[in-house]
């Protein structure tokens, strides 16, 4: 029984529950992260801790732990995963209250953290590429916020898997923002683009990495707008996530992007992207 961390105990997944009334049942009031595992070393830990204070900051909760603590707490889960490569996910919500939109006067944050196995995009997909549709972003305004109210992104995501595809892309107002739970990179005449941090896009810690490595790799890209015409244009499509790390789509909205397979600029970000990550297993890079 996999082990899980909730409000200071560490219990068995089945023995963990929490009171009907907390915010985050009741109102979807809450946030949450997901942090990625390679061999037992939780990948860009600081960077998603911090993405984690931005998302409590924005609603107005406080931190019931600093980042040592979170470390702390975090690092017991991994070390007792049955898995090497893991998903950490932790949620933090208002807690047990009298339902009320209003916060209540006190707050007792419900905590909680728990593993699954990590296992990244499957060999075909690396070789073959990954369909997605388009759809129109009708999220609210805070998608730079990682809460649990997920509603909208359940809604976008669920047009794509009942067209059997892997992610629905979003649109808003003819210009392309992210995707359901992905961010998403265009390749344009040997050119990596890549659309602006901004409230309408969550700062997705794999898009730092690829833009870094892109750096590093000395290939030509852009950070700025890119509109839904380049996208259905583009020569490379690519989603990424830290649980897809960076999956190439050949397919939108039915129709081939570039010549159907993954591409040149894909590949060659792959190798790098996995080149990475072993440096990070051998814990020269975190
Ligand atoms: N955008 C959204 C809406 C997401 O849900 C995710 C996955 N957490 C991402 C982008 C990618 O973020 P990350 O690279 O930090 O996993």
């Amino acid at each position: 029984m996999a082990t899980v961390y909730l409000n200071g105990q560490f219990l068995p997944i089945e023995e963990a529950h929490i009171p009907v009334l907390d915010r985050g049942f009741i109102l979807g009031d809450g946030v949450y992260e997901v942090i990625p595992v390679y061999d037992r070393r939780p990948f860009r830990l600081h960077h998603h801790l911090d993405r984690l204070q931005h998302s409590m900051d924005g609603i107005r909760l406080a931190n019931p732990h600093g980042a040592d603590e979170w470390e702390t707490l975090i690092g017991r889960i991994v070390a007792e995963a049955e898995w090497e490569d893991q998903g950490i996910y932790l949620q933090v919500t208002r807690g047990p209250a009298p339902r009320d939109q209003a916060f209540p006067k006190t707050v007792r944050p419900t905590v909680f953290v728990m593993a699954s196995a990590l296992s990244g995009p499957s060999a075909a997909v690396i070789r073959d590429g990954a369909a997605a549709i388009t759809a129109e972003d009708n999220r609210w305004l805070r998608c730079d916020l990682k809460t649990i109210s997920l509603l909208a992104n359940v809604l976008l995501r669920q047009l794509s898997a009942d067209a059997g595809c892997a992610e629905t892309i979003l649109i808003r107002d003819g210009w392309l923002t992210e995707g359901s739970a992905s961010s998403v990179f265009v390749v344009r005449d040997g050119t990596v683009l890549a659309p602006p941090k901004s409230h309408l896009m969550l700062p997705g810690i794999t898009y730092d990495v690829v833009l870094g490595l892109l750096a590093a790799e000395g290939l030509a890209h852009a950070v700025r707008p890119i509109s839904a015409d380049e996208l259905y244009s583009a020569d490379e499509i690519w989603i990424t996530s830290s649980t897809k790390e960076i999956t190439p789509v050949t397919r939108l909205d039915g129709r081939m992007v570039g010549n159907g397979q993954p591409g040149p600029m894909f590949e060659h970000m792959h190798n790098a992207y996995q080149a990475f990550k072993h440096q990070v297993m051998r814990g020269r890079n975190v």
